[in-house]
């Protein structure tokens, strides 16, 4: 190592202090960068990095004399706007880039704000308040000058906040500023706000043992199923648990669906706690806002940080209890880049920071059950509606094979709509779109637009008058009749909401339809529109999909209509049929919540499918148990633990001749740890963007077993020049296989 090479930093002195900094580069190692001054973990930093200038965040730093054998960097500057980053979040990142053999540098940007990613210092405002201290008291401030009495006196009274100072007069700033350098005023940190609790009602029977069994559990908690139906009561069984944790001086965080998020949950939260500061996480929050709520987490001044999945990240030094809404929900698990499952980690955080975290469901996912079944979670069971009148629905199941139908909806569902508008009552026609594939199907024998050289079912595209396999390429034009049976009638399974919508305006002309779907409800304003409307009585019929399903509160719903449930069931995903499950619960659970029991008509094919059966039984854990033992049967997970190594590339030869040489790689070490390899396949949509996709599957019973084949693999793949020349990525616990 020559003298060039040990650089003198810009003042000549010489330099011996080295760091290691993470960078938002999809490179698997952290960066040595030498510094004139001690910094800590945690610390935001600008480095040089090839041509450009980076932020980075300092991982590690090397107090003795490390000898490089290569020329090393120095940092560029030290952003001193923030402390450095908490310990909970970089442990938290830590484990996540860990579990999901992602890189560390990325997973850590992935997790921060926006705004500290930028190679810049943030600006925080400053929230803290002026007070008069006691020498400020006695001093003579000028009493014939009208600004600086003014201020004098309303400091007296009290602290001021920046924007009281402004309502002052103008030219307090520099007043103020004056009096801190003679000791006059201080900054001071706004005061803790005491706890105040609005509108909390008595818990029932059910809802007092989960209740107490939580705040009675001790280090270390495992976590807890709280396994509810709709409407029993889940919410106020949190809000109450939020209001000890609150009382005990410690925050809480609260992970919702992105869908569930509403004004009404944060109303719901802030009328209960009125003077609880809080913070609401999701995406839709801008940039600047979003990073000033973090700030505000990570201080204290936040007590309750409410959002989304990337909420899990959000620093919390007093953390007192995490609760995860809809832990079986989707959009818990992140689809790119660092494809985190938000529950998962948020459990982990709650064991590390040994604070309880209760998973609230009426249909947990098969994953937690099985945890509950290996005695890894505990269930707690609030099996009936909260409100004593409230019943369950009563879910009825049309066999449309034989009725009769105008526009895919059958007399009966007719006649139970109109007999709600004419008593202008509230119902909701629901079209599901999960798992929704436009394929044709024939309504006389029930024959599908199968793919002629594969097993997939043909999709529609109806612009180009096509039928087309997703998986092979096949293409055909849309048939003039079933080539079955010759019946003419054959048509798009799932019909859109403007279809629908206009179906129903033919079918009632006299009922108030209003759609709500991706189109309906774009403007900021449009779901205070819809509310307004609903609230006003002004409407008979809401027609939408699955942003209607949960999280809005219409008030009482006489009739739920389900329409195309059925085609989720021919969806090649195995976990289709649980999350059709989910699904059709929480939309059914909109029917009659307040003193009346509401009706839901299901039209399906197979009335007899167990899925739909259980539905109507309210019967979740017999059907739940079916699954697992399917689950259990084929080995699928929750039965094992699977990864998916996804390759694309500009054919699928490639891709697929990228995977067959991993697994060539990888066969001893996964047949040494017990890890079977499925594949190369290609994926589902196999082509994207001109782009063909496949993917590899490693499954094991053993998760650790798992693990450490993908440890090797994440060591050995990025090293090889072929994993340069297409894109791959490394799902862990994949969700959509
Ligand atoms: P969930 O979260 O399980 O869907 P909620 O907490 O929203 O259930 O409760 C459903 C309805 O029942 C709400 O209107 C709520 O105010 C009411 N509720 C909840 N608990 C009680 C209770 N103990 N007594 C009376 N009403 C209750
Ligand atoms: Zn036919
Ligand atoms: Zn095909």
């Amino acid at each position: 190592m020559s003298d060039k090479d040990l650089r003198l930093n810009d003042e000549g002195a010489s330099v011996s202090l080295s760091v290691d900094v993470a960078l938002d580069v999809p490179l698997w190692s952290t960066f040595s960068y030498l510094t004139d001054r001690p910094l800590s973990r945690g610390q935001r930093v600008l480095v040089p990095f090839g041509a450009r200038r980076m932020c980075g965040v300092v991982t590690k730093s090397h107090n003795e004399n490390k000898v490089y054998a290569f020329s090393i960097k120095c940092v560029d500057d030290v952003f001193d706007d923030l402390p450095p980053l908490p310990d909970d979040v970089l442990d938290l990142v830590e484990f996540a880039a860990h579990y999901y053999h992602h890189p560390y540098g990325q997973t850590l940007f992935t997790a921060l704000p926006t705004a500290l990613r930028e190679p810049r210092a943030v600006r925080l405002p400053d929230r803290r308040v002026w007070r008069l201290t006691a020498a400020g008291r006695a001093a003579d401030v000028a009493p014939r000058h009208k600004v600086r009495h003014a201020l004098w006196q309303a400091l007296a009274e009290r602290d001021l906040t920046p924007e009281a100072v402004r309502a002052v007069a103008a030219g307090s700033g520099a007043i103020l500023k004056d009096w801190l350098a003679r000791g006059w005023v201080a900054r001071a940190d706004v005061a803790a706000p005491s706890l105040k609790v609005e509108g909390a009602v008595p818990l029932n029977a059910a809802q007092r043992e989960a209740y107490e069994a939580i705040l009675a559990g001790e280090a270390p908690h495992k976590p807890w199923l709280l396994h509810g139906v709709t409407g029993s009561g889940k919410t106020e069984v949190y809000l109450q648990l939020i209001e000890q944790v609150l009382a005990a001086g410690r925050q809480v965080l609260v992970l919702v669906p992105e869908i569930n998020l509403t004004p009404q949950l944060i109303a719901r939260f802030t009328h209960r706690f009125p003077q609880t500061p809080m913070a609401a996480l999701h995406s839709n929050v801008a940039d600047g806002e979003r990073l000033h709520a973090w700030v505000d987490a990570w201080q204290g001044r936040a007590r309750i940080v409410i959002g989304t999945r990337l909420a899990v990240f959000t620093p919390l030094p007093q953390l007192g209890m995490v609760i995860v809404d809809e832990e079986h929900d989707g959009s818990f698990k992140q689809q790119d880049g660092l494809r985190y499952h938000a529950r998962d980690l948020a459990v982990w955080r709650a064991h590390r920071a040994a604070v309880p975290i209760v998973l609230g469901s009426a249909t947990p996912c098969l994953e937690t059950l099985a945890n509950v079944d290996a005695g890894r979670y505990r269930r707690l069971v609030l099996a009936e509606r909260a409100h004593e009148a409230a019943s369950l629905p009563d879910v009825r199941l049309l066999d449309i094979r034989r009725a009769k139908r105008s526009e895919g909806l059958t007399d009966e569902v007719l006649a139970a709509l109109a007999e709600r508008v004419r008593k202008r009552e509230l119902s909701l026609v629901y079209i599901n779109r999960r798992g929704f594939a436009p394929v044709v199907a024939c309504t006389e024998c029930g024959w599908l637009s199968g793919c002629p050289r594969c097993s997939a079912k043909l999709v529609v595209h109806l612009l180009a008058r096509k039928l087309r396999c997703h998986h092979c390429g096949w293409e055909e034009a849309v048939p003039h009749a079933c080539p079955d049976c010759g019946n003419p009638d054959i048509k798009p399974l799932g019909e859109g909401t403007q279809r629908l919508e206009a179906a129903l305006s033919r079918a009632l002309p006299s009922a108030r339809i209003l759609r709500i779907d991706r189109d309906t409800t774009q403007r900021r304003e449009a779901w205070d529109d819809i509310y307004r409307q609903v609230h006003a009585g002004e409407v008979d019929i809401l027609v939408g999909t699955q942003m209607l399903a949960k999280g809005h509160d219409f008030g009482a719903l006489s009739l739920v209509v389900i329409l195309n449930a059925d085609a989720a069931l021919y969806s090649a995903d195995f976990r289709a049929g649980e999350r059709l499950f989910a699904q059709l619960t929480q939309v059914a659970g909109r029917a009659g919540r307040a003193d009346r029991p509401g009706e839901v008509l299901l039209q399906t094919q197979w009335p007899d499918h167990p899925l739909f059966r259980a539905l109507a039984a309210h019967d979740f854990d017999r059907y739940a148990a079916e699954l697992l033992q399917e689950r259990r049967l084929l080995g699928f997970p929750p039965a094992c633990f699977q990864a998916q190594l996804r390759a694309d590339a500009p054919s699928l030869a490639e891709a697929n001749a990228f995977l067959l040489g991993v697994r060539d790689a990888l066969a001893p070490q996964a047949e040494a740890a017990g890890v079977a390899l499925a594949g190369p396949a290609p994926a589902l949509m196999v082509k994207l963007a001109n782009r063909e996709r496949a993917q590899l599957v490693l499954e094991s019973p053993r998760r650790a077993a798992l693990h450490h084949v993908l440890d090797y693999l994440t060591d050995w793949l990025p090293s090889q020049p072929v994993a340069r020349t297409l894109r791959w990525s490394l799902d862990v616990d994949p969700q959509d296989t």
